[in-house]
């Protein structure tokens, strides 16, 4: 499944927020399959018992609990629930995330401020209760899951862009502040990626150009979360404060330019 060995993360506990579906569910997997101990946790209780379930059944110790990322009391729940159940926690990846496509003049208000919420503010939260209760005295790691687009102008994602470039600005801060405690904090960035929610609501909606990236396909979750996998592993241990592109090189290619005959 992954270049790693099967027991790198023996010992090791994570927390994947948004980890029932989607990518989330796909990073949960991958740690898990490598010997961490994992907590999933979202709102909604039954995608949370049947990912937990597939996982167990695949011989991943996996808990969930219930949570809203913007609520800091519900989040720091999710953290004591970990300690209490796995004693420790050492491994934080912020997935979890709110999305839909529309132009700056469709966007409510309120779903403007709500994916702000979400993406920013919930990735806040979950960062200060996992350092302040477990990472400071322990050291760890924490993945931000942001997105390719928030250094251009991308139409019908004014609010995901706004948020997400929290996020690279949160990665960044957070990687030079909890450096000291052996803290890493890096962020990837998937380019659109195949059998997910988040690219399902984009059915319908035309992307310019004829190939998806210069790589010609579109990434699967699992790229991903290998990349979670190596920024967690020692093999980035000198790796802070990044954001990393996992999107077969579509943020590089400006204009996709062609000659006529090429196809
Ligand atoms: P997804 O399946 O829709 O996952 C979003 C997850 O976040 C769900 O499990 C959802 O569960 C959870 N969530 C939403 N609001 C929440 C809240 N307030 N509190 C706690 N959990 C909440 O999306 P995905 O497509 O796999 O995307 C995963 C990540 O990759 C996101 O950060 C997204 O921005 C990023 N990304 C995805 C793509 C792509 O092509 N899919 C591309 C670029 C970036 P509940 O609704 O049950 O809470």
């Amino acid at each position: 499944m992954t270049v790693f060995r099967d027991d790198i993360l023996q010992s090791k506990v994570a927390l994947v927020t948004g980890g029932a579906t989607g990518i989330g569910k796909q990073i949960a997997r991958c740690l898990g399959r490598h010997g961490a101990k994992i907590c999933i946790a979202s709102r909604k209780q039954e995608n949370l018992v049947a990912t937990a379930e597939e996982l167990g059944a695949e011989g991943i110790e996996c808990i969930w609990v219930r949570c809203d990322v913007r609520e800091g009391q519900e989040v720091e729940h999710v953290v004591n629930e970990i300690v209490r159940q796995f004693g420790q926690l050492d491994i934080v990846v912020n997935n979890a995330a709110g999305n839909f496509p529309a132009p700056i003049q469709g966007i409510s208000y309120n779903g403007f401020r709500s994916v702000v919420d979400i993406d920013l503010r919930g990735t806040y939260n979950v960062t200060k209760a996992a350092f302040e209760s477990q990472l400071k005295y322990r050291g760890g790691h924490i993945v931000n899951i942001t997105a390719p687009f928030q250094n251009m102008g991308v139409s019908l994602q004014a609010h995901v862009a706004a948020a997400k470039a929290g996020v690279d600005s949160l990665t960044r801060t957070s990687a030079v502040e909890f450096g000291p405690h052996g803290v890493r904090v890096n962020a990837i960035a998937p380019g659109a990626t195949a059998d997910t929610e988040g690219m399902d609501r984009f059915e319908g909606i035309e992307a310019g150009g004829d190939s998806p990236c210069p790589l010609g396909y579109v990434g699967a979750k699992q790229d991903i979360a290998s990349m979670v996998l190596f920024l967690v592993s020692e093999a980035s241990s000198y790796v802070t404060g990044q954001v990393i592109a996992v999107d077969g090189g579509t943020s590089i290619d400006l204009f996709k330019l062609k000659l006529p005959t090429e196809s």
